[in-house]
């Protein structure tokens, strides 16, 4: 539970479809934005494939997608939202891909970056972790270290206005025993559920309150709060914002 009261100011969150946000980390970006904590998403799919009817087409899927994926970000309080629209199902973790990170990375210039664990593959015995999921964390993950605070390195973005940027932490989410980090989202589960159900595509008839609260109590077990998000936390102390040094390190578990 180390440094679970951390509030970053400036975070961006990398996902490769609409609804992944919801599902791993909505409570904890709701419980930041209350804090004032500037948010922005980077969807790297506008979930094409997401809808299995075939008299959708994938550019009115996409269409669909992003627009409830504003709506689930509006919920929240972010308003800032960019879809890089790679194909749907096709991701791969490509230098293209990781310049494209990085550029939004040195755009927004996030002291915090959450994204997924490229090294999930396997969760329970009932699911295999989508590869578009992989291939994204990867590609989140290379983008913010090194490549994003290299001056040298995709140098030519400096043509747009942007320079070498590192952020200070990386929140990658966890599934199981590999959480390290347990933010307390019991005042904003009910946020995050709105969230998910504005995913009206995805959800269908299913509604998600039960299982999102099943799988947040599961997150908080013994931790002394009713519902968590998990992460294991990278900390680049050479990055660290220069007023926040001191006082990050003695705040309590809250
Ligand atoms: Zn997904």
């Amino acid at each position: 539970m180390i440094n679970q009261s951390y509030i970053p100011k400036r975070v961006m969150v990398i996902a490769a479809h609409p609804d992944d946000i919801e599902f791993s980390c909505a409570g904890t970006i709701a419980r930041w934005v209350k804090a004032g904590v500037e948010v922005c998403y980077i969807l790297c799919t506008s979930g094409d494939v997401g809808i299995a009817d075939p008299a959708i087409t994938k550019e009115e899927a996409a269409r669909i997608r992003e627009a409830e994926q504003i709506e689930a970000a509006a919920v929240l309080g972010v308003s800032n939202v960019v879809f890089l629209r790679e194909p749907d199902g096709m991701v791969e973790a490509t230098i293209q891909l990781r310049k494209r990170l990085v550029r939004e990375i040195r755009k927004f210039r996030p002291d915090t970056v959450i994204c997924g664990d490229p090294q999930v593959l396997w969760a329970g015995d009932g699911y295999i972790n989508h590869p578009d999921h992989r291939a994204t964390a990867l590609a989140a993950v290379d983008a913010i270290f090194p490549a994003a605070g290299q001056p040298t390195l995709f140098k030519e973005l400096e043509a747009e206005g942007l320079t070498a940027h590192k952020p200070y932490k990386v929140y990658i989410e966890a599934w199981d025993e590999k959480g390290t980090t347990f933010i307390n989202i019991s005042e904003t589960i009910d946020l995050k559920i709105a969230a998910l159900k504005a995913h009206k595509s995805q959800m269908k008839d299913w509604d998600p309150s039960d299982g999102v609260r099943k799988w947040a109590a599961e997150r908080a077990k013994g931790k002394e709060m009713e519902y968590a998000e998990a992460f294991r936390v990278v900390t680049f102390e050479d990055a660290a914002p220069k007023a926040e040094t001191t006082s990050a390190a003695s705040e309590g578990t809250g």
